[in-house]
């Protein structure tokens, strides 16, 4: 009996193993999902920069449109004064043309301006710019470290479900039953080591009586609070010399 309650206790080993690797394999693509997150808002920042420059340089390239087609009618005007008849006509036309010259001399202050901001818009993109490629590497690259683990952690739960698989065909069919029911009781694991009396499915310090029964390996038995099945596992006890 002894033999198969140890085997036991192995079989509920390999099923953790492989529950535990196929959990970690199975956050993977969550880590990717936040990689790639990570690098499409660096992307949209990085885009809505440059989408920034060209609104504010089609803007400098209209307001500069407009200062050329006012310059043009001021000379029109200018062009009027000798051919005007009478003074106060005149003196209609060069105020009309101080006023355009006036709204010019806005306009191109104004350019001045913009040419700062697009300038400064530009410095800001190349920052964001470089912070993205940087992103964008690190992202590859961690994309890359993570399939590699993947394939690492595959190749292990492998392994472990092929140990898992020589074990189960060791193990008793009445047995395999019998875990079985525990699981239907949604008790997983369904074998569990007593370490120093606790059970380590409930954490609950087992009877006397039951502990030493559990060392004899005579047969199953079962945790009278968690009802899971039980195995004696002397790691860490004082007088556990073999
Ligand atoms: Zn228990």
């Amino acid at each position: 009996m002894k033999d198969q309650i140890l085997l036991m206790a192995r079989w509920q080993g390999l099923k953790n193993e492989t529950e535990a690797l196929e959990r970690r394999i199975g956050a993977l693509p969550d880590k990717i999902a936040l990689l790639d997150q990570e690098l499409a808002a660096r992307e949209e920042e990085a885009a809505a920069a440059e989408d920034a420059i060209s609104r504010m340089k089609k803007a400098y390239r209209e307001l500069d449109r407009n200062a050329r087609d006012l310059l043009a009618r001021i000379k029109g005007k200018e062009a009027r004064l000798p051919s005007v008849k009478t003074n106060k006509e005149y003196q209609a036309i060069l105020k009309e043309m101080d006023a355009g010259k006036a709204e010019n001399s806005r306009m191109e202050d104004r350019m001045l301006e913009m040419l700062d901001e697009i300038e400064t818009a530009e410095t800001t993109a190349g920052h964001i710019r470089s912070a993205t490629a940087i992103v964008r590497e690190r992202v590859a690259r961690d994309r890359e470290e993570i399939a590699s683990e993947q394939r690492r952690l595959i190749t292990e739960r492998d392994a472990v479900l092929r140990r898992f698989s020589e074990v189960d065909e060791e193990l008793e069919a009445s047995l395999k039953e019998k875990i079985g029911a525990v699981m239907a009781r949604c008790k997983t694991p369904a074998v569990v080591p007593v370490r120093n009396s606790v059970c380590f499915g409930c954490h609950m310090n087992i009877p006397r009586q039951l502990y030493n029964e559990l060392q004899l390996y005579e047969n199953l038995k079962y945790c009278p609070f968690c009802s899971r099945i039980l195995y004696w596992d002397p790691v860490g006890e004082p007088d556990s010399s073999s």
